[in-house]
């Protein structure tokens, strides 16, 4: 009973410093109007506070994973985010300018006039995963800072040193009505989400989205998804194999599989599966020649995300599949880890399998084969709608069935994950792997209010036949305009 009081109080606690935040945050964002140079101002020290501590978030990544790649960390987590934030910085300006829009005809001729201006939300929470720690918290700030806009960040539980880190460099380099960190687990962001900000982007997990939505719609509060989801892999015939194989497994290995857009499963082209599956093994191998004590290979988060692996592959094995074990030889990963899992392909897969249908999200890689292109596609349109889809090949017609009989967040050909990196283009999902998205001219549109402004003309004769008492006017104007 006691301790349900004290819960009860911090969470009221929690619930006064939110709503006090977000308050001062949408009043500063409002009081500020346009300030190009101080949302660039903003765009900038973020990429301070990441260029300047680079070190420091290589280690504490290094802490909270057990081992990553540091050479993995500064190209997803620093360079990936500061290329998306200066490309934001660089394009601000244009994105901000007011837009021209026609006024119903006749009133343009008489001077009226339509724009629309781009108007902050004002506060904007920002709900990270473990994944990518400083990605995802530092990398949307690309779109809500041009856009204008405050923040409120809650980092995840499982990464605690990289949560900390951030916070103290937030103090560092920003006003709390600039950003604020609330650290904490999902109760802390269960009650994170129930607040009344001007948007939420919450980027993880399609479990835990609907409780996201349930809690925003109590305030009427937009929300971005950001999910993950089992993105397949489609290789043709005409793919060039020995290339297709590095390339996928240098995704599939990269942070050990522990990516929303890793391949999840691959569609191969049966009459090349087995020279593919040859090229997987010796990709991986020449990556690879060692991977416990190689730093170029990254552990699994914790305990309990290599159980849940684990348990994959033994449902799968127990169903019947075929477990290739991707390990340098004479590794014994039974002994010795530091976390680690070498990767697997699964051969015989069935429906029914776990691994089937659950995000795998860990170095595992589902192989099936097909016969013709047509069923690859229904395969993937009988599931949920993957945040990602690859295509490997050589065939025009074979790649535009794939890219227009298919919905997902966006899609790679003859690569995997390389669309994120295109800061020009949105990222986001469809469907079970989310809704909205960010970087680019879209990620500013995302985060800001496309606000209608129209100028009526001076002028009265256009609009005094639009009055009562009617007569003869509006009846010949309304004959013209009411047409096919
Ligand atoms: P998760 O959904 O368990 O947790 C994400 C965040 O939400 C954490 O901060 C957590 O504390 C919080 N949270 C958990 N339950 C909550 C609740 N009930 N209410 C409010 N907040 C809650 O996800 P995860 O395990 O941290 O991350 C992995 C998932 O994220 C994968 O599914 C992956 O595909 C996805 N992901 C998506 C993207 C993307 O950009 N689309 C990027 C990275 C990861």
């Amino acid at each position: 009973m006691e301790s349900e009081l004290k819960k009860g109080e911090t969470k009221g606690l929690l619930e006064k410093e939110l709503q006090n935040l977000i308050k001062k945050q949408r009043a500063a964002a409002l009081s500020e109007g346009i300030n190009i140079e101080r949302r660039m101002n903003r765009i900038d020290r973020v990429i301070s506070l990441l260029v300047e501590n680079s070190e420091q978030i290589v280690n504490a990544l290094k802490e909270d994973f057990g081992h990553r790649s540091p050479e993995g960390s500064l190209a997803t987590d620093i360079f990936g985010t500061l290329s998306s934030l200066k490309y934001a910085k660089r394009n601000l300006r244009k994105w901000v300018r007011p837009s021209k829009r026609r006024s119903l005809f006749p009133l343009g001729l008489f001077g009226a006039k339509t724009r629309i201006e781009y108007q902050p939300l004002g506060s904007v929470g920002v709900i990270v995963p473990w994944n990518f720690p400083f990605n995802l918290a530092f990398g949307p700030l690309g779109s809500i800072f041009s856009a204008g806009n405050r923040v409120i960040i809650k980092p995840s539980e499982f990464t605690p040193s990289s949560s900390d880190l951030t916070k103290r460099l937030v103090l560092e380099y920003f006003d709390e009505e600039e950003i604020s960190v609330i650290i904490g687990g999902p109760e802390v962001g269960a009650t994170f989400c129930s607040q009344p900000f001007d948007h939420l982007l919450f980027t993880g997990s399609t479990s835990v989205a609907p409780s996201i939505l349930r809690s925003a719609a109590e305030n009427l509060v937009p929300v971005t998804l950001e999910l993950g989801g089992k993105s397949p892999v489609i290789v043709s015939d005409t793919a060039d194999l020995k290339r297709t194989a590095i390339r996928i497994m240098a995704g599939k290995t990269l942070n050990a599989g522990q990516i929303c857009l890793a391949p999840d499963y691959l569609l191969v082209d049966k009459k090349v599966s087995e020279r593919l599956i040859r090229e997987l093994k010796l990709a991986t191998k020449h990556m690879f020649p060692t991977m416990i004590n190689n730093p170029d290979y990254s552990s699994i988060i914790n305990q309990r995300h290599r159980e849940r692996l684990n348990s994959l592959l033994d449902d799968a094995e127990g169903k019947g599949a075929e477990l290739i074990e991707l390990k340098p030889k004479g590794e014994n990963f039974l002994t010795e880890h530091q976390g680690k899992m070498p990767p697997y392909l699964v051969l015989s897969t069935s429906g029914d399998m776990a691994i089937m249908t659950d995000e795998i999200f860990g170095p595992i890689l589902p192989v099936i084969e097909y016969d013709h292109i047509q069923e690859a596609i229904s395969f993937i349109n009988e599931r949920p709608r993957p945040l990602g889809l690859y295509f490997f090949g050589s065939n025009k017609m074979e790649e535009e069935a794939v890219v227009q009989g298919t919905v997902s967040g966006g899609v790679a050909i003859n690569d995997v994950l390389a669309h994120i990196m295109q800061d020009d283009a949105p990222f986001g999902g469809v469907g079970d792997s989310g809704t909205g998205s960010y970087h680019g001219y879209e990620g500013f549109k995302n985060f800001s209010h496309s606000k209608t402004v129209f100028t009526q003309t001076p002028y009265e004769f256009p609009l005094k036949i639009t009055r009562p008492p009617y007569g003869t006017g509006i009846r010949r104007f309304l004959e013209i305009m009411i047409r096919k």
